[in-house]
C-alpha cells in the first residue's frame, strides 16, 4: 500500500506552502486529500483503475492528476517544484513537538533560521523569545522539544521494525537452503523503539552464504547497500512510513541458538550469561558454549540456557531487570501471551474518532476470537475527537444494549473513554457513568503542566466509584510526545486502594504503561488492563504489542483484566462501585 507515502507527500506539501504563505483554500484541501488517503482501507491505486477515487470527500480534478501522476511515476511535479523554493533542512523543524508550519514561518522569515541547529542557537541566544506569538516559554518549550527529538532520532517504532523485517522474511523464506529465519536483537525483546533491525539466517548448505546475503542486498525494496559481505549484508529499507536499515547476518545451523542467544541480547544480560559460563568453566560466544574445545551446545537456544543451569529465558525480559536470578532460582514468571487474551476493553467507533460501527468491531473481535469487547468512544470535551455529548452517550449506550442482545457469541459492553478535565473531575455526570460497564479515565490536555498537577488530576479520577481504568496513564506519543510527569509510585498505590485498573496501550506510538512501570505496578499486585484503543476494526490487531509491553513487565495472565473469563471481569468493574 502506498497511501501512507501519497498521503505524507499531500501534507508535506501543504506545509511548504503554509511555510511559504500561499493561500489557506488550497493547503486546506492538500490537508484534506492527505486525510482522505491516509484513512483509505484499500490501495489508492485500486480505486483510481477502478474509477472511484474522484467520488471520495476533498478529491478534485487537480487532486486527481497528481494523485495519478505519483501513482504511475512515483513522483509530484509540483511537490518537487515546492521543495525547491525553501532549504529542506525547514522541514526536520517540523517535526519537533509544538512546532507547526506556522511556528517554522515565523523563525525562517523573522531569524533566517533554516535548520534545527539553527534553531537550537536562537532559542539559547534568546531571539526566539523575542519573536512575536513566542516569549520565553515557548522558547524554554521548544528547546526541550529538540531535546526530545535529538534523544528518539533514529530509533523506529516496534510496529515499523516488524513491518520491516517481515519484509525480508517473506522475501528469503522460500529458499530451500535457509533451515531457520528470525529476527534478533531489541526487534525479538520486543522494546518499544528500535535502532537497526537485526536478521539471524541458518543454512548447512555449504557455500551459501555468500548467495542468501547477495538475495538479500538485491530484495526490490532495497534503498541503499550499505555493506554486503560473505556472511552479513546491511541495508537501508523503505517500509511503508519510514526507512529502516536491517542487518542479515547467515550462520551455520549448527550454531544458529547461540547466534540467536548472542544477538538478541541485552548486553547487560548477556555479560551475566557469561559472567556464569566463566564460573562454569564454559567458555559462551556466538557461535556455541564450549567447555575446552568441545562445543556442548549451539544449534539450540534452549540448550545453552539448560547447560549453564537457568530456565529458560523468553526474549521480553532479557534486560538483566533480576532474570537471570529467577531463571536459576525456577522463578521466573509464566509470562502472559497473545492466546491468554479473551476480550479488548478500549476502542472507538462512529460514536466518536472511529472509522466502523459497533458490529463492525464485534464481529472482528469474534473473529479473534474474543468473548467480549467494550466499546469507549471519547467524551464531550475531546472535540477534534468528535467526543460524544451525554445525549449522545445515552442513546450509544440504548444501542448497544440492542446490539449485543442480537449477538450470540460475543459480548458487547457499554463503556465509555471519559476525558479527565483540568481539575481531576470528570467530563461526565456519576449518572451517566453508573449507567455504563465501564469507563476508561484519561488525561488529554495539559500534560505538560507539571508534576503535582497531572498526578493530582490522575489520582482524583481514580476516587469516582465508577471509574474501572486511568487509560494510557502517561499520555506519551513514542517520538512525538513527552510522557506526563505522574508521581508513578503515588498512582499505583492509589490503583490498588481503589481498586482501579491500569492501561496498557497496545498502541505501538503509546505502548502505555511502558514495560518498566507495568513491573512496578504489578509487583504492588495492581490489574492491568491491555487495550488496543482501536479506531477501526483493523485496530484490534494491535493486541500483541501491548501483550509484548505487559510480557516485559512480567506480566502472567493472571494479572491482565482482560485475560479473565467475562464473569470475573464484570466482578471486578462492579468492585468500586456503591452497593
Ligand atoms: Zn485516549
Ligand atoms: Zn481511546
Amino acid at each position: 500500500m502506498r497511501n501512507a507515502l501519497l498521503s505524507a507527500v499531500f501534507d508535506q506539501m501543504a506545509d511548504i506552502m503554509e511555510i511559504l504563505g500561499k493561500d489557506r483554500f488550497r493547503i486546506n484541501s492538500y490537508r484534506k486529500v492527505a486525510r482522505t488517503i491516509g484513512e483509505l482501507p484499500v490501495d489508492a491505486g485500486l480505486l483510481l483503475e477502478e474509477g472511484k477515487l474522484a467520488e471520495l470527500p476533498g478529491i478534485g480534478k487537480s487532486s486527481l492528476a497528481k494523485i495519478r501522476e505519483f501513482l504511475e511515476g512515483g513522483r509530484i511535479g509540483a511537490h518537487e517544484a515546492l521543495l525547491e523554493q525553501i532549504p529542506t533542512s525547514l522541514l526536520e523543524l517540523l517535526q519537533i513537538p509544538g512546532m507547526g508550519p506556522k511556528g517554522v514561518k515565523a523563525v525562517y522569515e523573522g531569524l533566517q533560521v533554516t535548520s534545527v541547529a539553527d534553531l537550537q542557537e536562537a532559542v539559547s541566544d534568546g531571539s526566539v523569545a523575542g519573536l512575536p506569538g513566542f516569549g520565553q516559554k515557548k522558547a524554554a518549550a521548544l528547546l526541550k522539544g529538540i531535546e526530545f527529538l535529538q534523544a528518539s532520532t533514529g530509533r523506529i517504532r516496534l510496529d515499523q521494525a516488524l513491518e520491516a523485517a517481515e519484509m525480508v522474511i517473506a522475501h528469503l523464506r522460500d529458499r530451500p537452503d535457509i533451515d531457520r529465519i528470525e529476527p534478533a536483537g531489541s526487534l525479538r525483546r520486543r522494546a518499544e523503539t528500535i535502532g537497526d533491525v537485526d536478521i539471524l539466517v541458518a543454512t548447512r548448505t555449504e557455500g551459501s552464504q555468500g548467495s542468501i546475503v547477495e538475495s538479500f542486498t538485491s530484495a526490490p525494496f532495497i534503498e541503499r547497500v550499505l555493506a554486503a559481505g560473505e556472511t552479513k549484508g546491511s541495508a537501508i529499507i523503505q517500509t511503508e512510513t519510514t526507512p529502516v536499515q536491517v542487518d542479515v547476518r547467515v550462520v551455520e545451523t549448527d550454531s544458529f541458538g547461540a547466534a540467536l542467544q548472542y544477538f538478541t541480547g541485552s548486553k547487560q544480560h548477556n555479560v551475566r550469561l557469561r559472567e556464569i559460563a566463566v564460573k562454569g568453566k564454559f567458555k559462551l560466544n556466538e557461535y556455541g558454549l564450549f567447555r575446552g574445545d568441545e562445543r556442548i551446545a549451539g544449534e539450540a537456544e534452549e540448550e545453552i540456557y539448560e547447560k549453564l543451569g537457568l530456565d529458560f529465558v523468553a526474549p521480553p525480559l532479557r534486560e538483566d531487570r533480576g532474570e537471570v536470578e529467577a531463571a536459576r532460582d525456577h522463578q521466573l514468571p509464566a509470562l502472559v501471551q497473545i492466546d491468554d487474551i479473551k476480550g479488548d476493553l478500549h476502542m472507538h467507533t462512529f460514536g466518536s474518532d472511529g472509522r466502523c460501527d459497533i458490529e463492525e468491531m464485534a464481529k472482528a473481535a469474534r473473529a479473534l476470537g474474543y468473548e467480549y469487547i467494550c466499546i469507549t468512544d471519547h467524551s464531550e470535551s475531546s472535540i477534534v475527537a468528535n467526543g460524544q455529548t451525554p445525549k449522545r452517550l445515552a442513546k450509544q449506550i440504548k444501542l448497544i444494549r440492542r446490539i449485543n442482545a442480537k449477538l450470540e457469541d460475543i459480548t458487547v459492553l457499554a463503556g465509555a473513554e471519559v476525558d479527565i478535565l483540568a481539575d481531576g473531575s470528570l467530563d461526565f455526570d456519576d449518572e451517566l457513568l453508573a449507567d455504563l460497564d465501564h469507563v476508561v479515565a484519561s488525561v488529554h490536555s495539559g500534560l505538560t503542566s507539571p508534576r503535582e498537577k497531572v498526578t493530582m488530576r490522575t489520582l482524583k479520577a481514580m476516587d469516582n466509584p465508577y471509574v474501572t481504568c486511568i487509560g494510557h496513564p502517561t499520555g506519551r506519543l513514542l517520538g512525538q510526545r513527552e510522557a506526563m510527569d505522574l508521581d508513578m509510585e503515588t498512582v499505583i498505590e492509589q490503583a490498588i486502594q481503589t481498586q482501579t485498573a491500569l492501561e496498557v496501550n497496545a498502541n505501538p506510538y503509546r505502548l502505555d504503561l511502558k514495560d518498566t512501570h507495568s513491573k512496578m505496578a504489578i509487583e504492588r499486585g495492581v490489574t492491568l488492563a491491555i487495550g488496543t484503543d482501536a479506531h477501526s476494526a483493523a485496530g484490534l490487531n494491535l493486541m500483541p504489542f501491548g501483550v509484548a509491553t505487559a510480557a516485559r513487565g512480567w506480566a502472567t495472565a493472571a494479572n491482565i483484566l482482560n485475560a479473565r473469563p467475562l464473569a470475573t471481569v464484570e466482578t471486578f468493574l462492579k468492585a468500586k462501585r456503591p452497593r
